[in-house]
């Protein structure tokens, strides 16, 4: 499942980003995802749970935090930035634009730590 390979990707992440004593002090991971990036927020905490059961027990207390963020397009003629609803990319000027400048991304926003 394409989830469980991005969950194990985060876990890298965090691995290549923080020693092992941060590492214990995680308490939730924040991920901003655009709607372009074909993850399923609901299938995404599914495979984070799983993961964490099969063979990252040390994040069990880890809390995954999943914030949609809208797609945006900017209009080359214009330049306004239009949110994008229900996949249809015009701009408020009336244009079509598929020049996307939100939307695709998967990324870790904020990682929190206990203080101690
Ligand atoms: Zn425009």
């Amino acid at each position: 499942m394409h989830e469980i390979s991005l969950v194990r990707t985060i876990f890298r992440t965090l691995e290549d980003n923080f020693s092992p004593e941060e590492l214990e002090r995680v308490t939730a991971v924040e991920l901003k995802v655009g709607p372009l990036a074909n993850v399923e927020p609901v299938l995404l905490q599914n495979a984070f749970e799983a993961v964490v059961e099969q063979d990252e027990i040390r994040f069990k207390n880890v809390v995954l935090r999943v914030n949609m963020v809208p797609i945006l397009v900017q209009c080359p003629d214009c330049q306004q930035i239009t949110e994008v609803h229900n996949y249809l990319f015009v701009c408020a000027c009336g244009k079509p634009c598929g020049n996307v400048v939100q939307g695709n991304e998967l990324l870790i926003e904020r990682v929190e730590m206990s203080d101690q």
